[in-house]
């Protein structure tokens, strides 16, 4: 099939994000929607539809895309098209978004987790060029994780391969939303960052800060406060644990870290990197490389577009 440009779609629980995506990887075309709070399955088909028909009713003469390719917040299978829970987009189940969409466009259309997406975007275009496997943290409210090997997601049998967040870190630490304790989500996402933050202040009878969140935090941070230093640098011997985790488990050429508490850069990394070398067995700890991920928001759009045009090319 000759190459065309696809319609990428980011699917949040707040934003929906679309661009036309060249062959090549460049974003051609960009609109953003926001999403309708707890939408039922029949709002989600309808207003996806009237979305990507707007956008495409403004495509001019660019050439017809060839697919539509989503990233959806959820947990998905992408060989047979099914959402079979999205806990942030109106928590539903058992949705089946490609078969509707493709019946009403009259073209393909591709299902993805976002967190997979984006993995597969840093390996196209990102901080992961080049690399044959590599391992995405997303650090966001949540926290996810993609495997990549060979610009393939590996899904796992159940679709959940990657989910780091809820992997145990520490078995006597934070409860996390699932209800286990100490997941590396109760422990490096940007709540329990705001969190550790509230109590490290508290214990240096500095008292309540007032509302933070965690950009706050990460502001402070780098304007060098001491306590948003220790809570992040706190953070980031937790994600080291995982990256340590991660290394040993699936050793990945390339480990990346992405999502918007990476913003903190440096005071998250460089502790989370020297405590995953401590726990990497000797031979192997000037193996582990760890780089921070490049594409911000555009990863998961660039990677649900090359997913698609491999398929269309396939
Ligand atoms: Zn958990």
């Amino acid at each position: 099939m000759k190459a065309g440009p696809i319609v990428a779609i980011d699917l949040g629980g707040t934003n929906l994000r679309l661009g036309l995506i060249s062959p090549s990887g460049r974003i051609l075309r960009r609109r953003r929607f926001s999403m309708e709070n707890n939408p039922t399955e029949d709002l989600l088909h309808r207003n996806l539809y009237r979305m990507v028909a707007s956008f495409l009713s403004r495509a001019g003469k660019s050439p017809r895309p060839k697919a539509v390719a989503i990233g959806f917040a959820g947990l998905t299978r992408s060989a047979d098209g099914l959402v079979y829970f999205s806990p942030n987009v109106g928590r539903l189940s058992n949705l089946n978004i490609r078969n509707q969409l493709e019946d009403r466009l009259g073209m393909p259309v591709l299902i993805e987790n976002d967190a997979n997406c984006a993995a597969v975007g840093e390996f196209w275009q990102g901080a992961g060029r080049g690399a044959k496997s590599l391992f995405l943290f997303t650090l966001g409210t949540g926290v996810g994780g993609s495997l990549v090997i060979d610009g393939e997601v590996w899904e796992g049998h159940h679709g959940i391969a990657g989910e780091v967040g809820h992997t145990v870190i520490d078995m006597d630490g934070p409860r996390c939303n699932c209800g286990n304790r100490g997941c590396l989500e109760a422990m490096v996402s940007a709540p329990a960052i705001v969190r550790t933050y509230m109590k490290i202040k508290e214990a240096r009878g500095e008292g309540k800060p007032g509302v933070v969140t965690s950009r706050t935090v990460v502001g402070r941070a780098r304007r060098g406060e001491k306590a948003a230093r220790a809570a992040i640098s706190e953070a980031g011997r937790a994600l080291g644990t995982g990256i340590a985790n991660v290394f040993g488990l699936l050793n990945p050429e390339l480990i990346l870290i992405g999502g918007g508490v990476s913003r903190a850069g440096p005071t998250l990394i460089r502790p989370a990197v020297k405590h995953a070398r401590n726990l990497v067995c000797e031979p192997l700890r000037g193996k582990l490389k760890v780089r921070r991920a490049q594409l911000g928001d555009d990863a998961g759009l660039l990677g649900a577009a090359y997913l698609a045009l491999k398929r269309c090319s396939a």
